[in-house]
């Protein structure tokens, strides 16, 4: 059996028939362990708070630049690990923030160079519990958030600026920065 590397997280699996992920940016057998990574959190696992985290680190970790929205899903996904890992946010108040990061759909200037984290899906895989998937899921987006340090003070800008948004908080310096 043929295998290859994920181009985006270099996961080496078996070659893999199914559909690849929306933006093109990971291999199709990629994007399989992390449909059944995520069936779990579905299934048995009851939609467990990690999920947030694991389906933001996955994506932000497959980047595919080709189209506008999949250049604003890199930064909408980073912005969800930096309000859970960062600013402490609950999961479940992350979905409303992340859709006032950007309401009126701009073109987003890609964010490069894309760095290559050390964990991929398949560490969460692995897990044989929620307990597990949990842990491991934490490791999984602590890995992909340290690994975007150089862009983390342009996500922590978008994060504020959403945050304000849904606050309902007009800032002035956000308006200034035009939201950049
Ligand atoms: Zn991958």
């Amino acid at each position: 059996m043929s295998s290859s590397a994920c181009p985006s997280c270099g996961l080496k699996l078996p070659d893999h028939d199914g559909p690849a992920d929306p933006y093109g940016a990971a291999s199709p057998a990629c994007w399989a362990m992390f449909g059944e990574v995520t069936a779990r959190d579905y299934g048995a696992y009851e939609y467990p708070p990690v999920h947030r985290l694991i389906v933001d680190a996955y994506q932000a970790q497959h980047v595919g630049y080709a189209t506008a929205a999949g250049r604003r899903s890199v930064v909408v996904h980073l912005v969800g690990l930096c309000l859970v890992l960062e600013k402490m946010a609950a999961p479940g108040t992350v979905g409303r923030a992340l859709g006032a990061v950007f309401p009126d759909k701009p073109d987003v200037e890609p964010l490069v160079p894309i760095p290559r984290a050390t964990l991929t899906i398949a560490h969460v895989h692995e897990a044989k519990s929620l307990g597990e998937q949990t842990v491991r899921g934490e490791e999984f987006a602590r890995e992909v958030w340290r690994a975007w340090t150089p862009h983390h003070a342009r996500v922590r800008a978008w994060a504020e600026a959403a945050a304000s948004r849904i606050h309902g908080r007009s800032t002035d310096a956000g308006q200034k920065k035009r939201g950049g």
